[in-house]
């Protein structure tokens, strides 16, 4: 690379993301207080994410991706989240987690059958998390039967990302559930398939038109390739798809602070009290270059996390510090914004309310910020 610095982007890059924010503006932007409304993303926003490219990132051009970095899916996801954080994880649980497992852990006939599906319409879930197992991720219950010629998987899951919209499902069931962790198998899961329903879905208070749905087994019958990974090594497949990502979350949280800002200082710039600009006193610059430094230094963390993966370099405690420091810059960056817009800032008239609700996800998700930080001092006192 000819830049020294790796967290400043390179002139591909750049037009690439300029081209997902001019998409999400244009595209995304008139939808985004309907479908935050109605719960629901439109067809039409989910099918331009599938012809400009973006449910593919990563994926081989032979197999109908684009062939890109991880980088380059990070930027997308951080476009998105400037406009829609709910429209940003669709793109990002289906290339960080979901793509990113069928490349890394698929076999050849895996590969060859569903990416070029989850390239043209197909979306994605992660299905890891269970009612009584959320940070404790591996106590899960689900459980799998070898059932000679296929599997049969019985239980449930809760909170799954995307669970509206996606034809194919990685669920995590185990095998034998004396063995703990080590009996802890991915499956893939067609929406169609015997014995599987995708339950209710939650009311929540931000991203609302990113569907989280329970899912339900009962008898679900999966043939026996569908396995993804090893038997016994899901943990591993879980793991691993996590650790990337959780960078994607941070680049979701970094869109967010910069579209609550963007919004902010374009108000301010209008908005006139005592005769003057709200952007112009004294008081109020100090509050917005303080934000402006976080959220950068926010955003070179989340680079940073994402060109160490790239480079096929060590980048776990990075991802964790990304996504820890991310959620709370976003957090605060989102709640300054309304006070920046004063009384309208309170009303749905403006998007600060939005993203104020939507930041508080970004400490929840993926690993609660508790959970980061107990990885980050795990790996500060190997
Ligand atoms: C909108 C949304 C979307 C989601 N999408 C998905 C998805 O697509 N796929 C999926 O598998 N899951 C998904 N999840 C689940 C999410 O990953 C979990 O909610 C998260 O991991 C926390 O688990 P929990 O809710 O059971 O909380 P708990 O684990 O019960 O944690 C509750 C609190 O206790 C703290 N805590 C727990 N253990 C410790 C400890 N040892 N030390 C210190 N503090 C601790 C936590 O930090 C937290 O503050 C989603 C959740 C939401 C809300």
């Amino acid at each position: 690379m000819s830049n020294p610095a790796l967290t400043q982007l390179t002139e591909d890059e750049t037009i690439f993301q300029e081209a997902v924010k001019s998409f999400a503006r244009a595209e995304i932007g008139p939808l985004v207080t309907k479908m935050d409304e109605k719960q629901s993303l439109d067809a039409s926003v989910i099918e331009k994410c599938f012809q400009m490219g973006l449910m593919g990132i990563e994926v081989p051009e032979a197999l109908g991706g684009s062939g890109s970095s991880f980088m380059t899916a990070i930027l997308a996801i951080e476009a998105l989240a400037s406009v829609d954080p709910s429209v940003s994880v669709f793109v990002d649980v289906q290339n960080t987690l979901v793509n990113n497992a069928l490349i890394r852990w698929g076999s050849e006939a895996i590969k060859e059958k569903y990416l070029p599906k989850m390239c043209q319409k197909w979306v994605g879930s992660y299905a890891l998390s269970e009612s009584g197992s959320g940070s404790d991720a591996f106590a899960l219950a689900t459980r799998a039967e070898d059932a000679g010629d296929h599997w049969v998987i019985n239980g449930s899951k809760l909170w799954i990302t995307n669970g509206a919209e996606s034809d194919l499902f990685i669920v995590f069931a185990t095998i034998d559930p004396d063995a703990g962790y080590r009996g802890i198998t991915a499956f893939l899961v067609e929406r169609d398939f015997e014995g599987f329903t995708v339950g209710k879905k939650e009311d929540k208070l931000g991203i609302r038109a990113s569907s989280t749905t329970e899912l339900l087994f009962d008898g679900c019958k999966v043939p026996k390739e569908n396995v993804l990974g090893e038997v016994g090594k899901g943990y591993k497949v879980a793991i691993e798809t996590l650790n990337e990502g959780r960078i994607g979350i941070g680049a979701q949280m970094i869109g967010l602070a910069q579209g609550a800002f963007d919004a902010a200082m374009d108000y301010m710039s209008e908005r006139k009290q005592f005769g003057t600009p709200i952007s112009a006193f004294q008081g109020v610059q100090f509050q917005y270059a303080q934000l402006a430094t976080e959220i950068e230094a926010a955003r070179l963390l989340v680079y940073n996390a994402a060109r160490l993966k790239d480079a096929g370099l060590p980048f776990l405690k990075e991802a964790a510090m990304a996504k820890l420091y991310t959620s709370q810059v976003a957090e605060k960056a989102a709640s300054q914004c309304v006070e920046f817009f004063g009384g309208v800032g309170f009303t749905k008239e403006y998007p600060a309310e939005k993203f104020y609700r939507d930041a508080k996800i970004g400490s929840i998700y993926e690993g609660t910020s508790n959970m980061q930080l107990q990885t980050i001092a795990k790996l500060l006192t190997k």
